[in-house]
């Protein structure tokens, strides 16, 4: 290896967690190499087509993994600069402050994180910041109070979501406006980056104007001549020296041909289920079950939200083009007959005809989905799922990934969707519950993995945890985790920007240490 191959810090991965710690660190001056194994996503007209998008999965990452049987299955996922927030919704919420605690729900305990939300809310206000979210503070009765505002004020509802917020404040809930990351200028639409469009959710921005870690953490971070990435470049492995104690080499594949860098500090952000895989794929003689395996907790207890997709039908239609604005709280930890969580509630993007027939049978007419689709309202239900040891993430022989996953905790989520029913159907539409898979175009359950986290989880305790409360291995001195493997416990709210905010978190504490 060579002292050119030699850097201050690695990161691997461009995604909401490796693009925002990217950006935290790029003003140091420090030489910070990035590798990411996808390209950037093509700016095209398809960019925009829910056929190319949802339906021939375009951009999608190709790869097969494997269930607990051995059968194949195609993931839900996205291998590319940004990461999966170049196709998020841009849904960014704070976790509540009780999910920092330990949280009993009808299935069993949702343990404690060791931070608390206090420490997380300066970090989730300077992600607010970076990522330019919209939003009215003080509306969803269960957020925390923060005296600071957001950056800029919520995206309104079109007339339609109006109507249903002004429906279900009538039925006495408390409907908010979802916080989002979309550069939208409502004052002045000639200067506003966003223009408003219906292919948001699950597509990436033709504009550039969705909050995404390309735009706004990999590229502010290519402005500093300090930062380099090369794309293209999967990380095979991870070498440590003899003592087991530092990792001394990233191999990665870039373009045919094998390449070797190092550098102080490492930090893997492959996504909670690739972290995982490389880890486990990099064990060596002082690491046999995986790196930093020592707590046999690498790889397990893999979450990613008990979700449901509602569309109630209107008779009249609903010309919403971005219908993301409304969300309810109102049963996230309780409801009046059930003594435990239930779960979060919010919309999708629109959904058009294309996007149906990805979860609709083979022959059904495009005229029939099209009525559905413009008179559908469509709901997204979240519930949170618990740690488990045995859903976790494994290598097969042949390098590929191996998911297992049982849903656990159904009670509270099968109520919200029975709560989400009989709200629907008190304002007048009418029911009809989609396979949870058509939000990302697939027809297996297990591919949706859109909200995975857990895998590496962060603790206190080195024998239940893999990483510290700094997101460093508990068994190595210079290797971190910063995606969304840390979480110790899923919330019922999206992840992304819980996984930027402990970024911006892990980046303090990394500049701290490289000073
Ligand atoms: C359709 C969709 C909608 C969503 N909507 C929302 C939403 O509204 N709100 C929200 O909060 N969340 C949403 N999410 C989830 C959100 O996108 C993720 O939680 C977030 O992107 C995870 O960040 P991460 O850093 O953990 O991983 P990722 O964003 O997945 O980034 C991981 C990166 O690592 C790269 N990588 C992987 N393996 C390697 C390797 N071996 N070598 C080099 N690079 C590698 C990948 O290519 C990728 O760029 C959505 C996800 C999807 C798919
Ligand atoms: S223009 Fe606005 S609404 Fe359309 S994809 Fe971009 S950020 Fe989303």
């Amino acid at each position: 290896m060579t002292a050119s191959n030699h850097y201050d810090v690695i990161i691997i991965g461009t995604g909401a967690g490796g693009g925002t710690l990217a950006a935290r660190l790029a003003p140091s001056g420090k030489s910070i190499l990035i590798l990411e194994r996808g390209d950037y996503v093509r700016r095209e007209k398809d960019n925009w087509i829910s056929k190319a998008v949802v339906l021939e999965g375009k951009y999608k990452a190709h790869e097969a993994w494997r269930d607990r049987d051995g059968n194949e299955f195609h993931p839900g996922t996205n291998y590319n600069v940004g990461g999966n927030t170049k196709f998020y919704g841009a849904a960014l919420f704070r976790f509540r402050k009780e999910d920092f605690g330990v949280i009993r729900h009808k299935g069993g305990l949702s343990p404690a994180w060791p931070v608390s939300y206090d420490e997380m809310a300066p970090y989730y206000l300077r992600a607010e910041h970076q990522y330019q979210v919209h939003g009215n503070r003080g509306e969803d009765p269960t957020e925390a109070p923060e005296s600071a505002p957001y950056p800029f004020p919520a995206v309104s509802h079109e007339p339609r979501m109006q109507e249903l917020h002004d429906d279900l404040v009538r039925l006495g809930h408390q409907p908010f406006h979802v916080p989002l990351g979309v550069m939208l200028n409502e004052k002045n639409s000639a200067k506003s980056p966003c223009i408003r469009c219906n292919t948001c959710d699950g597509f990436p921005c033709l504009v550039n104007a969705k909050s995404d870690s390309q735009v706004l953490g990999i590229d502010p971070a290519l402005q500093h001549a300090n930062v380099t990435m090369l794309t293209n470049a999967r990380v095979q492995r991870l070498n440590t020296d003899a003592s087991g104690m530092t990792v001394n080499a990233v191999q990665v594949e870039r373009e045919g041909s094998r390449e070797t860098y190092s550098a102080d500090i490492v930090v893997v952000a492959c996504g909670a289920i690739n972290s995982a895989a490389l880890l486990l794929k990099s064990a060596n003689e002082k690491h046999r079950n995986g790196l930093g395996n020592r707590s046999d907790q690498v790889g397990r207890n893999y979450m990613c939200h008990n979700n449901s997709t509602l569309l109630a039908i209107s008779r009249t239609p609903n010309p919403t083009i971005f219908q993301k604005t409304i969300a309810l709280n109102d049963f996230y930890h309780r409801s009046d007959d059930f003594d435990f969580p239930l779960g979060h509630i919010s919309m999708i993007g629109k959904t058009d005809a294309d996007v149906l027939r990805s979860g609709a049978p083979k022959f059904a007419p495009h005229l029939a989905l099209d009525t559905l689709a413009t008179h559908s309202i469509d709901f997204w239900l979240t519930s949170e799922d618990l740690p488990s040891a045995d859903n976790r993430v494994l290598v097969d022989r042949d390098g590929s990934i191996r998911l297992h996953y049982t849903q656990n905790n159904l009670e509270g989520h099968e109520r919200l969707v029975q709560k989400l029913k009989s709200m629907v159907n008190a304002i007048g539409l009418e029911d009809h519950m989609m396979h949870n898979d058509l939000y990302l175009g697939k027809k297996i359950p297990l591919a949706g993995v859109a909200h995975q986290c857990g895998t590496v989880r962060f603790g206190d305790d080195p024998t239940t945890s893999a990483l510290d409360r700094n997101c460093k291995m508990h068994d190595l001195d210079n290797l971190y985790v910063v995606d969304g493997s840390f979480f110790a416990s899923s919330s019922a709210v999206n992840p992304a920007l819980t996984i930027m905010a402990n970024a911006l978190r892990v980046g303090d504490h990394l500049l701290e240490r490289l000073q």
